[in-house]
């Protein structure tokens, strides 16, 4: 049998891919395993949006290709969210591009941008799909530090020159996964200022700004003077309006970036479902932020309800203001024998730190996407585990 291509021997397999096979084994066995490694929403989608869906899908014109730039109402209805959420204006002509999901996106601004010898600089620690476009891509990952002690933010001083001038992207994701790290403003000025030094794109993976709690407002990198020349910016359903399953999303900022952006995926893909752009406007354009905020409020419960049993598991953390995670730093072992205790003896599903990069070795990450039944009995469980050892 002929062998795959080179190139997949430089992607490993997706961390979650794999660990989900042991999970499926394990409840085959008949082990009730409670899963708090995958960050995928419990709560629904908001019932407009569904209902904008289904209308939609029963009418008889909307069942044709809808363009690879997706439909003009889509775009125009991102444009009008970024005015209205973060008084940023864009262009939905040049500046929007509808995704199948922020994940194919990020992976394909790489296929656009990334060649061989090109180097993308990815935070150390941060989603791992950042790293694997760039594999894919053929170029090199560079781990870039984000100390604790820094409050997670890009070390970017800390770049040897040599790397800094191979590279062409910097990535960026606040609220932040897995820490829960949060950044002002302020932020997002300096990095661009930086990247347009260096001629780098910054690349800001943005799903979880309306994700936050105790009051907190989230930024966009498209604030920061300069942005719509030198950044480009992810958003997506999924967090925000509990819609994973929909594969929707959008790439919003430099002009040139979507474009190139488009010219990959215009070759691989033929847009989405047309009722489902027409749900996502509805979701923009028809869900109160009192519905977000009630959504957060869950959240913030199970994040209080987790913090308040770290001591009693061998763990420590700090109360992140977003993003659906728990960063935990293990005390005892690193992440992963953590990690794999937890499944094997207390059958709960952690992510291990090491997932997100070698920064992670440390920890490990708790998914907030579990009813709080199922929360409070995980972090029994643990206990139980964590006392009898
Ligand atoms: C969930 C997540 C995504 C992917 O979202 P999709 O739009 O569902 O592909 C991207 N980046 C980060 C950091 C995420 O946590």
């Amino acid at each position: 049998m002929t062998e795959p291509a080179y190139r997949l021997g430089r992607l490993p397999v997706y961390p979650f891919a794999a660990l989900n096979q042991r999970v499926r084994e394990l409840n085959a066995r008949g082990l009730d395993v409670i899963n708090l490694d995958v960050g995928s929403p419990d709560l629904p989608p908001p019932e407009n949006v569904i209902a904008a869906l289904a209308e939609s899908a029963a009418g008889a014109n909307t069942h044709g290709y809808s363009g690879y730039k997706g439909t003009a109402a889509f775009r125009a209805s991102v444009a009008r969210h970024y005015h209205e959420r973060f008084g940023v204006t864009v262009d939905p002509e040049t500046q929007v591009l509808p995704l199948l999901g922020s994940k194919e996106g990020i992976v394909n601004l790489m296929l656009a941008y990334i060649d061989q010898g090109d180097v993308v600089l990815v935070p150390d620690v941060g989603y791992p799909s950042y790293s694997m476009g760039a594999a894919l891509a053929g170029g090199d990952a560079y781990f870039v530090p984000m100390p604790e002690s820094m409050g997670y933010i890009p070390d970017v001083d800390a770049i040897p020159d040599n790397v800094r001038r191979r590279a062409k992207m910097l990535w960026v994701n606040y609220p932040n996964n897995p820490t829960g790290a949060t950044v002002e403003p302020g932020f997002y000025a300096r990095m661009i200022e930086w990247c347009a030094r260096y001629d780098i794109l910054l690349a800001s993976d943005n799903p979880y700004y309306d994700v936050t709690y105790d009051g907190f407002l989230a930024s966009s990198a498209l604030q920061a003077p300069g942005a719509l020349d030198h950044a480009v910016e992810f958003i997506s359903f999924s967090k925000t309006y509990n819609m994973a399953g929909w594969r929707l999303g959008a790439a919003v900022g430099s002009a040139k970036a979507i474009s190139a952006l488009l010219q990959i995926k215009s070759n691989m893909d033929s847009g989405h479902f047309q009722p489902i752009y027409e749900a996502g406007s509805i979701a923009f354009e028809h869900v109160p932020r009192s519905w977000i905020a009630a959504r957060n409020q869950v959240y913030q419960r199970r994040r209080d309800r987790v913090l308040a049993e770290l001591p009693h598991i061998g763990l420590t953390a700090a109360t992140p203001k977003g993003s659906l995670y728990i960063w935990g730093r293990v005390e005892r072992g690193d992440g992963a024998q953590y990690a794999e205790s937890a499944l094997t003896a207390a059958h709960v599903s952690l992510a291990p730190g090491e997932f997100y990069g070698p920064g992670g070795k440390q920890y490990v990450r708790f998914s907030l996407c579990a009813t709080d039944q199922r929360l409070q009995q995980a972090l029994d469980r643990l206990k139980t585990w964590y006392a009898s050892q």
